[in-house]
């Protein structure tokens, strides 16, 4: 089994999951550049994966259904995605490309939020990205944060695909946060090299977000400091220190 990346929109990746014959794509938002790769790969599309309702990650559902008539779109079940005919939820497994994914509610970004675990691979959306997190649109700071504890505590050589290209201005958020963390630095080094190149800084292996994303070391003294001095006051709990510095972020940084 084959992943990679097709670049959609500005900054978008949607995920093709392939064996060389037969192929999956996760929130395909767009239908062209799909359609492309697939015929230039010779692939047939076998199925398409949804983890939430926004429209950049649904919007080339219905095109693909009507190249590809009868292929299941798996998606939400707690959430209204369009083109999603197979509703599926946490401890459900699908199987894509003779491989098996488990199915997570992690909500938090939407209320019904999903993520795709197997192979090694997390196809986790908008819910947690390299080096950052989504913001909190219709779901709570307190639901985002339990599905990033989970996240956290997979497997840590797990690949995490996000379906964004975020990494570079996250890190310059984590600088923020952890000034003197040099596995931040070093890794906004190899990023820059690699951004300058176009090359996507995709997928991310778990360990290096434990190691510099600042949403999952929110039980760190330097990340409680800092969030602290950003609200102002003391922070009772792991929450409320992830509260804060998600609002840090979206207030001063973006
Ligand atoms: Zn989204
Ligand atoms: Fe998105």
């Amino acid at each position: 089994m084959n992943i990679s990346p097709i670049p959609a929109f500005d900054d978008n990746y949607i995920w093709l999951i392939s064996d060389g014959h037969d192929a999956a794509v996760v929130d395909p938002g767009d239908e062209g550049p799909v359609l492309e790769r697939l015929q230039r790969e010779g692939l047939q599309l076998t199925a398409i994966l949804i983890t939430h309702k926004h429209g950049d990650h649904t919007g080339g559902v219905k095109a693909l259904k009507q190249a590809f008539p009868g292929i299941p779109v798996y998606g939400p079940a707690h959430e209204t995605a369009s083109g999603v005919t197979c509703q599926v939820r946490e401890g459900d497994w699908i199987e894509v490309v003779g491989a098996r994914f488990q199915v997570w509610d992690v909500p938090g970004h939407t209320e019904g939020h999903l993520a795709y675990y197997g192979e090694g691979a997390l196809f986790c959306g908008d819910t947690l990205f390299s080096a950052g997190c989504g913001r909190v649109f219709s779901g709570t700071h307190r639901q985002l944060h339990d599905s990033l504890r989970r996240i956290a505590a997979l497997p840590p050589e797990t690949l995490c695909y996000p379906a964004h290209e975020y990494t570079l201005a996250n890190l310059g958020f984590a600088k923020w946060v952890e000034p003197e963390n040099l596995d931040i630095l070093s890794r906004e080094a190899k990023v820059l090299a690699l951004r300058e190149r176009g090359e996507p800084t995709l997928p991310s292996p778990l360990w290096l977000e434990l190691a510099t994303n600042p949403f999952l070391r929110t039980d760190l003294d330097r990340v409680i400091c800092a969030a602290q001095k950003y609200a102002g006051t003391p922070l009772a709990d792991e929450a409320a220190v992830f509260t804060a510095i998600r609002t840090w972020k979206d207030k001063e940084y973006d």
